[in-house]
């Protein structure tokens, strides 16, 4: 867990969720314009005065009380206009920085192709644009089951910090909302409790003895409520107090959160809110290409039938460790398997059962090898498995645990009464694992014909 990066007095838990907004229109740059037109209008009634007033100046009534408290005024109205203009012409030309780098980050989106580089783009560029003391990206790692959260402080010399957290907290549940009420109904203490959640017009929420009003759009289930969960996470885990969260979302389902967050409650404008939200959906949109590239990777690497790796991925493991991917004296282990007369098998009980006992055999691999063992389906009804830093001792052992595995697999759902048996070669050594494959080939022969139900080691 990582080190809250202010130094609160207690745990904050001020926080605020804003929904997207699409038809918001961009309020800066309209105010600016606003702003714009009056300052003009109010150079062309300066104009005017002076116009009128002139005349009486030329005709020597300069001197008057009139002329002078007239003459007084108007320089007075022509600083403030002069004044007014300056901080306009400021704010326009600090808007169109602003939009220059949105425009520039967009650029560099579409450029990304993984979600990493997307990530830090977004992190780099939205710091700068919305002017955050610092900027939180989590989001969904499915295959981890985790919510990884990256936090980017605005300093330069503070250095990024990531923490996890389950990604069951993306799903309903009731510690949450259990720990919500504790907030409303207890009185602010040195634990931060008496929080209540955000009136409808702040971004902060404040200590209150109310508890808050039920919201319907923070319902169990809700995008509001998940976001509001990861929020919490987030402000808990780097004691962050002003925040404004964003959903990240793919195919319609809360995917993490995208988080802005001030050291003092200063607000946020409409210009944070707009960036902060199109850049929530700009990362969505990458994530979702993410994680569609992610699954169809999955699905090509794995065997429909049994969901254990496929001779593909066994094919790449094997050239992945043959390019160095392993130190040179870390020795490997190669299991190679066959059913025994598999043909019988389907011929007396249909290939029906045989599909169910290849399943079986697949459970049984997943269930029987180290969590750093790779087991795949070689093709047919032979298995393959690759033992990472194995000695011939644990490699026989594994195998002899495979094959009583495999004659203990109750399959009298799919009709067979009698037991099913497997053959296994094993080759240990720091050889490369094509020349292993080979020798374990080789072993699983001699145990066919050494009588088959039985480990050869080659
Ligand atoms: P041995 O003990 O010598 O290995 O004999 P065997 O019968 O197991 O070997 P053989 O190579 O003669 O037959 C393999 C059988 O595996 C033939 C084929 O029908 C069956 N088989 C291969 N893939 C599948 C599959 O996906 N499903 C089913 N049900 N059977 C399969
Ligand atoms: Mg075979
Ligand atoms: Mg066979």
């Amino acid at each position: 867990m990582a080190a809250p990066l202010d130094t609160l007095p207690r745990p904050a838990h001020a926080r605020s969720v804003i929904e997207p907004e699409p038809n918001r229109s961009a309020a800066t740059p309209l105010g600016h314009d606003l702003n714009v037109r009056l300052a003009r209008r109010a150079e062309i009634a300066l104009i005017v005065l002076l116009a009128l007033d002139l005349p009486l100046l030329g005709a020597g009534h300069a001197a008057g009380p009139l002329g002078a408290v007239g003459l007084i005024l108007l320089v007075g109205l022509a600083g403030a206009i002069a004044v007014e203009r300056r901080a306009i012409d400021r704010a326009v030309a600090r808007s169109a920085a602003s939009e220059a780098t949105l425009t520039r980050m967009l650029r560099g989106l579409s450029r990304s192709t993984s979600p990493d580089a997307t990530v830090d783009a977004i992190i780099d560029e939205l710091r700068e644009a919305s002017g955050a003391d610092h900027v939180v990206v989590a989001r969904l790692k499915p295959a981890e089951r985790v919510i990884e959260a990256t936090l980017v402080s605005s300093s330069a010399t503070v250095p990024l910090s990531v923490t996890q957290f389950p990604a069951s907290d993306l799903e309903p549940g009731d510690a949450f909302a259990v720990r919500a009420r504790t907030y409303a109904s207890a009185s602010p203490g040195a634990d931060g409790a008496g929080m209540a959640a955000a009136p409808a017009s702040g971004d902060t929420w404040r200590p209150t003895s109310a508890p808050p009003p039920p919201d319907p759009a923070m319902r169990p289930g809700s995008t509001m409520y998940a976001v509001e969960r990861i929020a919490d996470r987030v402000c808990r885990a780097y004691g962050l107090r002003h925040v404004l969260a964003e959903p990240l979302l793919a195919d319609g389902h809360v995917v993490g959160a995208l988080i802005l967050s001030r050291r003092t409650d200063t607000g946020w404008s409409d210009q944070n809110r707009q960036v902060l939200t199109s850049s929530a959906q700009d990362l969505s949109a990458a994530l979702e290409r993410a994680y569609a590239h992610d699954a169809a990777r999955v699905r090509a690497a794995t065997d429909a039938l049994t969901g254990i790796p496929n001779r593909a991925y066994f094919e790449e493991l094997v050239e992945m460790l043959g390019r160095g991917g392993r130190r040179a004296n870390d020795a490997l282990g190669i299991l190679m398997l066959d059913l025994d007369h598999f043909k019988a098998l389907n011929d007396r009980h249909g290939h029906l059962a045989g599909d169910e006992v290849l399943r079986g055999i697949g459970r049984v691999l997943r269930l029987t090898v180290r969590a750093d063992d790779v087991p795949a389906r070689y093709g047919g009804e032979e298995f393959v498995v690759v033992l990472r830093r194995a000695t011939e001792e644990t490699a026989v052992e594994i195998a002899e645990r495979i094959r009583e595995a495999v004659r203990r697999l109750d399959l009298s759902e799919s009709g067979i009464g009698e037991p099913v048996t497997v053959s296994v070669g094993v080759a240990v050594g720091v050889a490369d694992a094509r020349s292993l494959v080979e020798r374990a080939d080789a072993a699983l022969y001699r145990a066919k014909r050494r009588g088959r139900d039985r480990v050869e080691v080659g």
